[in-house]
């Protein structure tokens, strides 16, 4: 970080600058040019806020020269991040499908899609337990039920289980029954909650917020990570525009930004983003083409019925042909599937 001071600022005021700014995480150095004094802090500048500096009189301008993302950032960790759950993989050489229902809605339906989607080849069952949903009155999922409802489909078929956790008091239930959390789009600015997942230990998958910039997603990841938890898979699922055609306008071009930006595994939510059952297999074929390490689908065995994005739905058998056709994109990317 870099402070331009305003001219005519005498010495005794910068040397109290410098004094205020020092601390045991960052050394300040005073550059004296012939028109310009400026300050260059080293170290973790992460903690300093920038406008309340801004506001000392002798100051002209600040730069920030490295991203206030430290953690997430690609620059103090150059390898991919690679995560591990069960025999599933989330980045590296491999790439990972997700797939399963919007929500839990029984037994006997979860059990059912989990087999077959794994079966056609995914490797972790997705569900919705707790479901932000944008009526009141629209089913608001099965909650600890739909978390039990999880677990016998793991029981039954071997696969991980990823699903969202919309507030802290659910944290630790949902930890404990879940492989990878969930944060949904509407809660990547839950600042309490992104902490609160920070301080366990399983995966967390962070999904884009519906107005986010890519900057703040991976501040957010930083959220979960400086409270320890460096098991940090970003989502892209689509943001909101001025098109609606679709639901959403899924950003392919996220995925190469946030590769360069950040260390971190990317996947991909075709259903969402597009919020259409036929337009998830191009999508999906796009963004293995563009380096996601994976894609999150919404799988659903009557999506006419379905309490919960039946329209964005894509049937079992849909699945299956769709991730035999994402065979070979991702190979040339260098990633089996
Ligand atoms: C979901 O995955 O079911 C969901 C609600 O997604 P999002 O948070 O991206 O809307
Ligand atoms: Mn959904």
């Amino acid at each position: 970080m870099i402070v331009v001071i305003k001219p005519q600022t005498t010495k005794e005021e910068i040397m109290k600058l410098k004094e205020k700014l020092e601390s045991p995480l960052c050394s300040v150095q005073i550059i004296e040019g012939v028109s310009q004094t400026i300050l260059g802090i080293v170290g973790d500048t992460s903690t300093i806020d920038a406008s309340v500096i801004q506001q000392n009189k002798c100051v002209e301008k600040i730069l920030r020269v490295q991203e206030s993302y430290k953690r997430a950032n690609r620059a103090f960790h150059p390898e991919d991040t690679v995560i591990k759950v069960g025999d599933a993989q989330i980045g590296g050489d491999k790439f990972c499908i997700m797939a399963g229902p919007c929500s839990v809605e029984s037994e006997s339906q979860i059990v059912e899609i989990a087999k077959s989607v794994k079966a056609s080849g995914a490797t972790i069952l997705r569900g919705g337990a707790f479901k932000p949903r944008t009526s009141p009155y629209a089913f608001q999922g099965l909650g600890m039920e739909g978390l039990d409802l999880l677990n016998i489909a793991k029981k039954e078929t071997g696969l991980p289980i990823i699903t969202e956790v919309m507030t802290t008091k659910y944290v630790e239930a949902v930890a404990e029954n879940a492989d990878i959390i969930q944060i949904g789009a509407r809660n990547m600015q839950n600042f309490d909650l992104l902490k609160e997942v920070g301080k366990t230990r399983k995966p967390v998958l962070l999904k884009r917020g519906l107005s986010a910039t890519i900057e703040e997603l991976l501040m957010s990841a930083e959220y979960i990570m400086s409270e320890g938890n460096e098991q940090v898979i970003l989502c892209e699922r689509g943001i909101r525009t001025f098109e609606n055609f679709t639901r959403n306008t899924l950003d392919l071009s996220a995925i190469p930004a946030i590769k360069k930006l950040s260390h971190l595994p990317v996947v991909v939510d075709p259903s969402h983003a597009a919020g259409l059952n036929w337009m998830v297999e191009p999508l999906s074929k796009a963004a293995v083409a563009v380096g996601a390490d994976g894609l999150i689908i919404e799988v659903h065995n009557d999506p006419a019925n379905a309490l919960c994005d039946g329209k964005q739905s894509i049937r079992p058998e849909e699945f299956e042909s769709l991730v035999k056709s994402l065979k070979g994109i991702a190979e040339i990317n260098g990633k089996r599937i």
